[in-house]
């Protein structure tokens, strides 16, 4: 088990945005952006590297997901989804990463 696989087990708690048997999406620990949500697969996989082409239509959801919430949060004008991969990954369980909300005169953050 890791820490985000409890939070899909609800052993750790976390701001649940959305859930359901395949994915869950929560609010980021620590936002680098107004609008910080990570959205992650239910069943863990460590990163992109240990997809399978079974895992196709799981990383399709994973994005559709993203784009409805950023939609329901108002901030389709200006967002980024991200994977972070290899050591740029800090987490060891598959995430994608929607970043969001920046005003006009704010600096866009990197995660
Ligand atoms: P990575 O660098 O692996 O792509 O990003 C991992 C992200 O997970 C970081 O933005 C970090 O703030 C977030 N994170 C790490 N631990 C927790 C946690 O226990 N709960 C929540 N909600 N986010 C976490
Ligand atoms: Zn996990």
């Amino acid at each position: 088990m890791c820490i985000f696989c409890d939070i899909a087990v609800g052993k750790q708690k976390a701001e649940i945005m959305f859930q359901d048997q395949d994915m869950v999406a929560f609010s980021d620990i620590n936002p680098k952006a107004p609008v910080h949500i990570l959205f992650v697969p239910k069943k863990h996989l460590e990163s992109l590297q240990a997809l399978g082409e079974g895992d196709i239509a799981l990383i399709g959801k994973l994005v559709w997901k993203a784009k409805e919430l950023a939609r329901d949060q108002g901030i389709s004008d200006g967002y980024k989804l991200i994977f972070n991969g290899g050591q740029l990954q800090r987490v060891s369980h598959l995430h994608l990463h929607l970043l969001g909300g920046w005003k006009a005169e704010e600096k866009v953050s990197e995660v």
